[in-house]
Parts: structure tokens; sequence; C-alpha cells
């Protein structure tokens, strides 16, 4: 665009501001709310209530929660880690679940530089500092794995099957309670060779979360 068209695309939005959008959907909203209201009642029947099994988890894998994940794994929405931490810093406190230390399941060094950042490394942080607890890398991801959702429940594990070891330079000890996050667990795969990696190192006691389950797990 040339720089007067810019210029006279920055005043006409000054004039008129676009209307605020769902951040899950995309719709338009009246409201101030970051969600429309559909997305909002959807996200509440998808909510996960009562008393968990493991893995605590906030949300079915599902409609609304499962759309929200994947439009952000393509980058159609925005980042949506500060989201992720509020629910899950909520729900762990819910469930009164005690812990010495917030860590999460690593993304591959490659994705990492691809995407800028880690995903969960950011909600581990911000649920740390939600539950007044630190927040620590535990694991490092040594296989490039494929994306677990093409694949079938035999092919899953084997996929994942040693994708990680304990990160020799962690600093957190081995007696301490582990809170491990992670985005989705369906069949349990990644989490089981995450918790695995943890426990072959020392580290007996890990609590598994995530962000959204299958219905099945629960
Ligand atoms: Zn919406």
């Amino acid at each position: 665009m040339s720089r007067l068209g810019w210029f006279f695309g920055a005043v006409y939005d000054f004039l008129f501001p676009p209307l605020p959008v769902c951040r899950f959907c995309g719709a338009r909203k009246e409201t101030a709310e970051s969600e429309c209201e559909a997305c909002r009642d959807e996200w509440a029947t998808l909510k996960v209530k009562g008393k968990q099994k493991k893995p605590y988890a906030c949300f079915y894998y599902d409609g609304v929660v499962k759309k929200a994940i994947w439009e952000y794994k393509y980058s159609r929405i925005e980042d949506l880690a500060d989201f992720m931490a509020e629910r899950i810093a909520e729900m762990l406190k819910s469930q009164k679940v005690k812990a010495d230390v917030v860590s999460f399941v690593p993304l591959h060094r490659t994705k990492r530089k691809k995407r800028g950042f880690d995903q969960m490394q950011k909600v581990a942080e911000a649920v740390a500092a939600e539950m007044g607890l630190p927040a620590a890398r535990t694991l490092k991801r040594v296989k490039r794995t494929r994306t677990q959702a093409k694949l079938t429940a035999e092919n899953r594990k084997q996929n994942v099957k040693n994708a990680f070891v304990c990160d020799k330079n962690t600093k957190v000890s081995k007696e301490s309670v582990i809170i491990l996050l992670d985005d989705v667990y369906t069949t349990g795969a990644t989490m089981s060779a995450a918790t695995e990696a943890l426990k072959s190192a020392g580290y007996a006691k890990v609590i598994p979360a995530v962000f959204a389950t299958s219905k099945a797990n629960q």
C-alpha cells in the first residue's frame, strides 16, 4: 500500500474504529468481553465439573474448545496462553491441588524456534504466578514427533516413545510435587511419555493437568 493509502486507512480506522471481534470465532460482537455470547455459552457447557480424575482438566476437547485450539495452531487467532493459564489456575485451585512447582510438556527446539516461543512455557509461568509457585522447565523434547492428531492410538504411543528426557539443567528437587501442564489430552500418549521421563529421572510426584481433555477420560 502507498504511504498516502496507509495514511487515509489510518484516518478511516480512527474515525470509524472496526467493531471488536470474538477471539474464538471472529464474529463481530457488541460487548466489551473478548468473546461473543454464543462462544461463551458453548465454553460454559464444555466445562469439566465436579471432582476430577487424572488428568485435571478445564474443558472437554470438543466444539468451540477444539476449534479455538485448532485455530490457534494455524495462527488464525491470537495467542491463547493467557486465557489457558487463567482457566487452569482457577481449576487447580478449585480442585485444591497442592504442589511445589509448575512445569510443562515442552515443544521440540525446532518447533519453538519456528513459532518464536513455547506456548505451554508461557502458560506454566502464568499459572505458577497465579498460584504463588515457581515455574520450571523439567523436560526436554529430544525427538521431533509428528502431529498426534492424525495418528491412531497405537501409532501415537510409538510416535512419542522416548520423545522426552529429564532436562539435566533443571534445579527442581527430586522430592518436589510437580504439576505438569499440557494443552490437550486425548489418548494420553504424550502425557504418559512425559511423566515416564520424569519418573525414570527420580521424580515420583507428578500431577498431570491439561486445558482440554477428551470426554472418554473423565
Ligand atoms: Zn465467538
